[in-house]
């Protein structure tokens, strides 16, 4: 007889009560195949209710007598297994992050939603020499500029995936189908992914690679090799040929028998950036992204997990491929803050991959124009190697950049929000047919309140963040909870224009329009870019010159790349600065940073204008001159001596309540389990005084949502395991009441 083996089992099941693992019997003809991991019917409760439920362990002893334990019924198929690996990690996110070992499997476990057939197609041009020729300029002459679009693509690449046509050139399928009507494209379907981009490595390497370059990539693939497997940060300006590197790394991991992640932010997966990594790996790499059904992505998991692929590109989400061989991680714009997950469990992808790389011996590769003071700090402090890339490999020279002063602008008696330098500079761009964009930093316009016949921003004297305007004029700190009443004038000059900043893009928009009538005008916001696809129509207009001026928001900065764009204008680049949050200045920095770099990508030489309040400010003044560690310098010095992260860590822990009153009390509550837990800890450790504080509670940046109240308390300590103790505590707190209605959230140094 062989031997019995007994399962732990996470029951599927939102219910936070049961959130620790069942055991259950698994019935012979099981033994050979369950897995950890696997998905499993059990019957539950009295009732013996049928749920599903995850093994995460698999004993050869039962932990309870065995007559009071219950067999699996049944292993679901419907589900990618997740291994060991997985389950590690879901729990190493749920001790981290919060929240359940439900909600931590479940992101990191892809769900089947619904059976897809795995066929694909692609699109090949069936026309040449010249008749390809008419076709295209009549197309031309008659502005069909979506047919334009896949004919001229199909001329450089002859043939490419269906999907990165429709997805990526934004052309809509009855375009295509017409185009095949007419017999000029063919497009096949086969039943299994295949991408048709041959890989001809000799004819498409067109350039030697910058000593600077080989460099970064052997050393990383060296170390690997010798079994040395590192953390890295490459700090490169956007065209200093970074994407080039990490194409380099994956195709060594890859020729080792090993396979790679690559983490793009969304908004930057350009049909230009995937076109590379199909060139480069054909059928090997896969894409993954949040416009995909549960059901696709599913399916490119099971691929993965087949090892039918090598490299998978794609979001935050794509860090939880199930790849058996992985080798390294590699994570582009790791700055950018949609690597943090926005829902319980607030995960940052750059610690999950930091977590991955040292439990299963995966290099890591950060790589960023404007790194995280985060990861530069671990930079610096020798946790991970530092890679500099200083030279732009496509030519053109850093923008001539302009700094206006808009306390000035008001004292010329110029209300508007156009100073008269960005005029000038538009008028010469209209007169000589050049393309402008606009930027409007909306992060902040939630009511901060400033001069601006001085530029004085009101800021809690306890905090040194802004405050922020509430309804009935008072002025409230979201750290401390601080409040003041809303002055009439200003307390540094006495001037009488004090007051919240707002302006949206649809007013610029309008005012624009009036200012140059015959002008194309555009803009990209959350409100025009809500339909799947938009955003790609939109910045196609605009690159294809249908549109002489885009005005948007920061989504406009990212990555794009805009040869005829030889003005940017920054409306009030400060707005980010006012931020009640210790992020305001790094975020200020990226974002003005990035916007500067996209005039002037094309021959023409660029100007930027950045119209502030602040001119003084570093972060305005190291983002205008492109020098990050200039900003670096100064901002750690604040982060310094205000205990902030890097040097400190922070937990924001939120109450959302029906009942303000019960919101509050329960996050005072919560205030005094951490001063609890923190004296604890000091004692334990034999210091004199307690080494961390709680600030607050206060209500939240938004303090009411949907009619729910949010209150948040941070605390902050310099040992993050203090941290996880204090959410740890607070966390069972919560579980034990019962009858509560306020839901609490964790967020890590947020
Ligand atoms: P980044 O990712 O840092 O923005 P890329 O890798 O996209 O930079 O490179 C920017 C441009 O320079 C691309 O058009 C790329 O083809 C080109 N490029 C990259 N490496 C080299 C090189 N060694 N020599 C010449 N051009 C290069
Ligand atoms: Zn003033
Ligand atoms: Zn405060």
């Amino acid at each position: 007889m062989t031997q019995r083996l007994y399962a732990d089992i996470i029951i599927e099941i939102s219910h936070e009560q049961l959130d620790r693992p069942f055991q259950y019997i698994i019935p012979d003809e099981m033994a050979e195949v369950l897995k950890v991991g696997d998905c499993v019917l059990v019957p539950f409760g009295r009732g013996n209710k049928i749920l599903k439920g995850y093994c995460i362990e698999i004993k050869t002893y039962a932990d309870y007598p065995e007559d009071k334990l219950k067999s699996v019924m049944e292993i679901c198929n419907d589900q990618v297994s997740a291994d060991g690996n997985m389950i590690a990690l879901a729990w190493w996110i749920r001790v981290h992050f919060g929240g359940t070992m439900i909600q931590a499997l479940k992101t990191v476990i892809p769900v089947k939603k619904k059976m897809t057939v795995r066929t694909s197609k692609r699109v090949d041009l069936t026309l040449e020499g010249d008749e390809l020729n008419a076709v295209i300029e009549e197309c031309d002459r008659k502005h069909q500029t979506a047919r334009l679009r896949v004919l001229k693509a199909l001329l450089a690449e002859p043939t490419l995936p269906y999907n990165l046509v429709r997805d990526k050139l934004s052309v809509a399928a009855p375009t295509i189908r017409s185009l095949e009507s007419k017999g000029y494209i063919k497009v096949t379907e086969t039943e299994y992914y295949r991408n048709p981009i041959v890989t001809d490595e000799e004819e498409h390497k067109t350039y030697e690679l910058s000593e600077a370059q080989q460099h970064i990539i052997s050393t990383v693939t060296d170390n690997h090799d010798a079994g040395r497997p590192g953390k890295y940060l490459i700090h490169g300006i956007t065209g200093s040929g970074k994407t080039e590197v990490y194409i380099g790394i994956a195709d060594h991991m890859v020729r080792r028998g090993l396979q790679v992640i690559v983490l793009i932010p969304e908004i930057a997966l350009t049909y230009q950036t995937l076109l590379r990594f199909y060139k480069r790996f054909g059928d090997r790499v896969s894409v993954v992204n949040s416009s995909m059904s549960q059901g696709e992505r599913y399916d490119q998991f099971l691929r993965a997990k087949n090892g039918e692929i090598d490299v998978i590109i794609g979001p935050r989400s794509a860090l939880f491929t199930p790849f058996t061989r992985l080798g390294a991680i590699i994570i582009d714009e790791e700055h950018e803050p949609s690597y943090r997950s926005e829902n319980t469990p607030r995960y940052s992808a750059v610690s999950c991959a930091e977590y991955i790389s040292e439990s299963r011996g995966v290099s890591m590769i950060l790589g960023s124009a404007t790194p995280s003071m985060e990861s530069y700090y671990k930079a610096l402090q020798g946790e991970y190697e530092l890679f500099t890339l200083d030279e732009r490999l496509t030519g053109g020279a850093l923008p001539d950049v302009h700094i206006v002063d808009l306390r000035e602008e008001l004292r010329k008696g110029n209300r508007s929000i156009f100073s008269d330098k960005l005029r000038e500079l538009m008028d010469e761009r209209i007169a000589r047919n050049e393309q402008i964009m606009l930027f409007i930093n909306r992060r902040g316009v939630a009511g901060f309140v400033s001069c601006r016949s001085c530029g004085h921003v009101i800021k809690c004297p306890h905090c040194d963040v802004s405050l922020t305007e509430h309804r009935g004029g008072r002025l409230v700190c979201h750290y401390c909870g601080h409040t003041e009443p809303m002055p009439k004038t200003c307390p540094e000059c006495s001037s009488a224009y004090i007051a919240g900043f707002r302006v949206g893009t649809e007013e610029i928009e309008a005012q624009v329009q009036r200012m140059y009538p015959s002008s194309r005008v555009i803009r990209m916001d959350a409100d025009t870019t809500k339909e799947k696809g938009s955003m790609e129509t939109i910045l196609r207009t605009f690159r294809d010159h249908e549109a002489d001026i885009l005005i948007g928001t920061q989504m406009i900065v990212k990555g794009h790349d805009f040869p005829l764009v030889t003005l940017v204008g920054m409306l009030a680049a400060d707005m980010s600065l006012s931020v009640g949050d210790y992020r305001a200045a790094e975020r200020t920095f990226q974002l003005l940073t990035q916007a500067a770099g996209r005039a002037g990508r094309g021959v023409k030489p660029g100007e930027v204008v950045i119209q502030t309040y602040q001119p003084e400010h570093y972060s305005i003044v190291s983002a205008s001159s492109q020098d990050y560690k200039a900003f670096y310098d100064e901002e750690i010095i604040f982060r310094t001596l205000a205990s902030y992260p890097p040097l400190w860590h922070m937990l924001a822990v939120m109450v959302v309540s029906e009942k303000e009153q019960a919101g509050e009390s329960l996050a005072e509550k919560y205030r005094q389990l951490a001063d609890a837990q923190i004296q604890q800890d000091s004692a334990q450790k034999g210091e004199p005084s307690p080494q961390g504080y709680t600030i607050g509670p206060a209500p939240a940046y938004i303090s009411k949502i949907k009619d729910k109240f949010r209150h948040v308390l941070y605390i902050k300590h310099e040992d993050m395991d203090v941290l996880i103790a204090v959410k740890d505590r607070i966390e069972s707190f919560a579980r034990e009441r019962t009858d509560s209605r306020e839901l609490t959230f964790f967020d890590f140094d947020p």
